[in-house]
């Protein structure tokens, strides 16, 4: 007997008939004599609605209420599935975020799990019964609901994983698994059998939507084996996330990572001096923007230089804006922007033993025409940003040189 914990993504209960589906992939475990516990999205395009409803009644709204609406799409789901199950005749019962309880940090619309108390949900599964988990939800201080970010239920599942202490935790969702790329933008993308954690998660923080970021650093940290593959083909393979030692062969790329909704901004004419970087990045901080790349140049003068940096699009007005009422004390002389900008990363474990990766990235884009604006590197990893338009053409040249193409 094992202890397992499935989830299921939006587009795995997008309608009855689906839920019905997932209600045969868990009687199916069960029938196997292992303990389940189910983790479950809102049904497909359920949570979007939801944040129009509160965008549309007021863009100023609180986040404790926009966590009690946005919440209600799992707890439909988690009803709905558990219903599903006892028409199958399986013994099931629902769980919501406070019930287990899943207790989170009081950022609301983006808290942090700080822990599942595992009596609950044990004492479900040894009686016999399937625990139904709503995702993306959880419970803060004060008892409000709270909810995990956008893609939170995949951390549920893995934070539930860690929690019960699951053998196995399988993340169905509407691929068969993690690819070496996007396979809408190249046919050549390629699904990898394994994939390191550390490599997962810079895949996933750095544009790879199949997994939320954070559900990755939770199974790294805890050890949790995490599968991702196909609710509709269960049988087509997966992926699994392991240790770098379970990895035999490491190539120096394993897969290539793009993010479109990058902006650029540029401060011109900088003093080069103590302290004009923590002017220039406290009121950005202070605003809440998330900078991601940075570059400063050296200044020929020794007086004044440039400073470049990115940061989301969708935050890029509200940046203007912090720079634009601290320009007296950062002193620049002219800011520029560009909306239209992407990130592409190689990501490989390998890399750290094969000299030369960067270079071949460079010379790739700039044999196409690229231009790149700022590099940054870490030791698994590369990113460039370069214009938008250019997306799919880095991509596709990087998949070949790197030799990632399917034969
Ligand atoms: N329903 C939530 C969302 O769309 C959580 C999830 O699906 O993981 O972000
Ligand atoms: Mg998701």
């Amino acid at each position: 007997m094992a202890k397992i914990a499935m989830k299921f993504g939006g587009t795995s209960v997008a309608d009855l008939d689906r839920i019905r589906n997932v209600a045969k992939l868990v009687k199916k475990e069960v029938d196997r004599g292992n303990q389940v516990a189910v983790v479950v999205s809102a049904m497909a395009g359920e949570t979007n609605k939801l944040v129009k409803l509160i965008n549309d009644l007021d863009p100023q709204y609180d986040p404790k209420e926009y966590d009690t609406v946005v919440a209600s799409g799992e707890q439909v789901t988690c009803g709905l599935l558990a219903i599903a199950l006892g028409a199958l005749g399986v013994k099931a019962r629902s769980f919501l975020g406070w019930q287990m309880p899943m207790k989170t940090s009081n950022m609301h619309a983006s808290a942090r799990i700080e822990g599942v108390p595992p009596e609950n949900l044990n004492a479900c599964l040894e009686s016999g019964t399937v625990a139904v988990i709503a995702g993306f939800q959880g419970v803060a201080e004060g008892e409000r609901i709270s909810t995990l970010g956008r893609g939170g239920s995949d951390t549920s599942a893995v934070a539930v994983a860690a929690a019960i202490k699951a053998d196995l935790c399988d993340i169905y969702t509407d691929v068969d698994g993690v690819y070496t790329t996007d396979p809408r933008i190249t046919s050549k993308a390629r699904r990898m059998e394994k994939i390191a954690f550390e490599e997962m998660l810079e895949m996933a923080s750095l544009g790879a939507k199949v997994l939320q970021t954070r559900s990755v650093e939770i199974a790294m940290q805890h050890r949790v084996p995490v599968r991702v593959l196909s609710t509709f083909d269960p049988d087509a393979g997966g992926t699994l996330l392991c240790d770098e030692e379970d990895i035999v062969e490491k190539k120096p790329v394993t897969g290539i990572a793009y993010s479109r909704d990058e902006a650029k901004i540029s401060l011109m004419k900088i003093p080069d001096r103590p302290g004009i970087a923590a002017a220039i990045f406290g009121p950005l901080a202070d605003a809440g923007i998330n900078v991601d790349m940075i570059v400063q140049n050296v200044s020929d003068d020794g007086k004044r230089t440039d400073l470049t940096f990115t940061c989301p699009r969708t935050e890029l007005a509200r940046a203007l804006k912090a720079l634009e009422e601290a320009a007296e004390a950062i002193g620049y002389r002219e800011i520029t922007s560009d909306a239209n900008m992407a990130k592409i990363s190689i990501i490989g474990i390998g890399m750290r033993a094969h000299p030369g990766v960067a270079q071949k990235m460079f010379k790739t884009l700039s044999e196409k025409g690229i231009n790149i604006s700022v590099i940054s590197t870490s030791e698994i990893k590369v990113s460039v940003l370069i214009p938008e338009e250019y997306v799919e053409l880095a991509v596709r040249a990087l998949h070949s040189v790197y030799e990632l193409d399917v034969a």
